[in-house]
């Protein structure tokens, strides 16, 4: 074994510091496993409710009528979150245009848009009409409202409460973190916060951006009240093998409003042919609760190994987890961009190119990024990035096996040392 990681880069002094981490964490990653086998029977009991047949793992072309697998894979979902319905199509591109799809289906001009968990997540804000921009939701008449958290990332009950007035016709809460410092939402905070909402005005539509959380805990958004939760295929849910996609699960009406908005009024989710895709959106999925159990034990292990060499992580070693994405902060351009080049180098393509800083559309700085994914851009797969601006703080997530993720922090590690930017023992 050592001599295979020799030859891959790895020091046995790297090796080593990672191997007494790992020792501290045999129990963690135990509740992790259980999660993931309770998380596994779930969807195989779904699959096994909902008679998915060799039939449905074929593709419909043209109008897609009767897509027998698509429609059964929609009851999947709609049973692995325990909604009355669901849409899970590849037609919705991405995480951001299912939330997009979410809101502008279920708002109309007059209602007001209620956030009361901070700002969401950037690409939202477009589509919010935060930051203007065509086609959002502001140009339509919808407004918004946003209540900060406190400062401890307690709910600022008071301000939400004067927040909801007779327009506010959906409440939009982020349980990650995303690229923010806040803390994520664990699913029994979502809850209590929804009854909140709902005892001030039950017909609210509470919405959840559930992305990076799918299969992290044994209950989902949708266990504890929320109407809608919206999330991307090629994060938790795709389970790495889905190459686009977005769902929407919930109740019939909301999905039902998102589907004649996706394809047309009249014919919602009658129309979308699958064409080749259903044997990875099934697959993907059926391997998601593993998938997401790698990630997090690569997340939890990467917390430990730098908040032990004495950076800022966020989380830390010994929180408990409600999504997969670790922030450590290295306090210096240099530090994110050895990591960043670790992760690339330990990946499965592309792994002899090298990250470098650049200026991307939409960011006030320059960003650096490694991904080496067999889906472009997924954030299942090992993958990693950080703005060369202060605090200098990279963010991590994803490995499709624990192995990976393992191998990709310890060559992230071997970088920072090659660089002397780290000194171990
Ligand atoms: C990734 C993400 C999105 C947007 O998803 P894309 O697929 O990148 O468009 C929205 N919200 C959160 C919290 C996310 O993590």
């Amino acid at each position: 074994m050592l001599s295979l990681y020799e030859k891959l880069g790895i020091s046995r002094q790297t090796y080593d510091f990672g191997a007494e981490i790992l020792k501290g964490l045999k129990s963690r990653f135990e509740t992790i496993d259980e999660v993931a086998e309770y998380n596994q029977l779930k969807v195989l009991q779904a699959m096994q409710k909902n008679q998915v047949s060799e039939a449905c793992l074929l593709g419909t072309t043209g109008y897609g009528y009767n897509d027998l697998g698509r429609d059964t894979l929609e009851a999947v979902y709609a049973d692995v979150f325990h909604t009355e319905d669901a849409l899970v199509r590849p037609q919705i591109t991405c995480g951001t245009h299912a939330l997009a799809l979410a809101l502008m289906s279920n708002l109309r001009p007059g209602d007001e848009l209620l956030s009361p968990v901070g700002k969401p997540y950037d690409t939202l804000e477009e589509v919010i009409g935060i930051r203007p921009s065509r086609g959002s939701l502001a140009e339509y008449g919808i407004t918004y409202r946003q209540v900060d958290l406190l400062p401890d990332g307690a709910f600022d009950y008071e301000e939400i409460r004067k927040a909801i007035n007779d327009r506010t016709k959906l409440v939009t809460i982020q349980r990650s973190k995303g690229y923010q410092t806040r803390p994520t939402l664990s699913v029994g905070r979502i809850g209590e916060l929804i009854a909140f909402v709902k005892q001030i005005k039950p017909d609210v539509i509470c919405m959840v951006d559930n992305c990076y959380g799918e299969f992290v805990e044994t209950i989902e958004p949708s266990d504890v009240g929320a109407d809608m939760v919206v999330g991307s295929l090629i994060k938790n849910p795709g389970g790495g093998l889905a190459p686009i996609g977005g769902y929407i699960a919930g109740k019939k009406e909301c999905v039902e409003n998102a589907a004649y908005r996706l394809t047309s009024p009249g014919l919602g989710k009658e129309v979308g042919a699958s064409l080749g895709i259903l044997p990875d959106f099934y697959q993907g999925l059926f391997l998601a609760p593993t998938v997401t159990a790698s990630a997090l034990k690569g997340a939890i292990f990467a917390a430990n190994i730098y908040e032990k060499l004495g950076f800022a992580v966020v989380p830390n070693g010994t929180e408990s987890r409600h999504d997969i994405i670790q922030a450590v902060t290295f306090g210096t351009a240099e530090g994110v961009e050895a990591f960043c080049r670790g992760i690339q180098a330990a990946a499965p393509v592309d792994s002899h190119v090298t990250p470098e800083p650049w200026d991307m559309p939409g960011y006030d700085a320059k960003v650096i990024m490694a991904a080496g994914a067999f889906v472009s851009g997924s954030s299942i797969e090992l993958s990693a990035d950080g703005p060369i601006k202060p605090p200098y703080a990279v963010y991590f997530q994803g490995g499709l096996t624990w192995p990976h993720a393992k191998f990709g922090i310890l060559k992230s590690l071997q970088s920072l040392i090659d660089g002397k930017i780290v000194e171990i023992g």
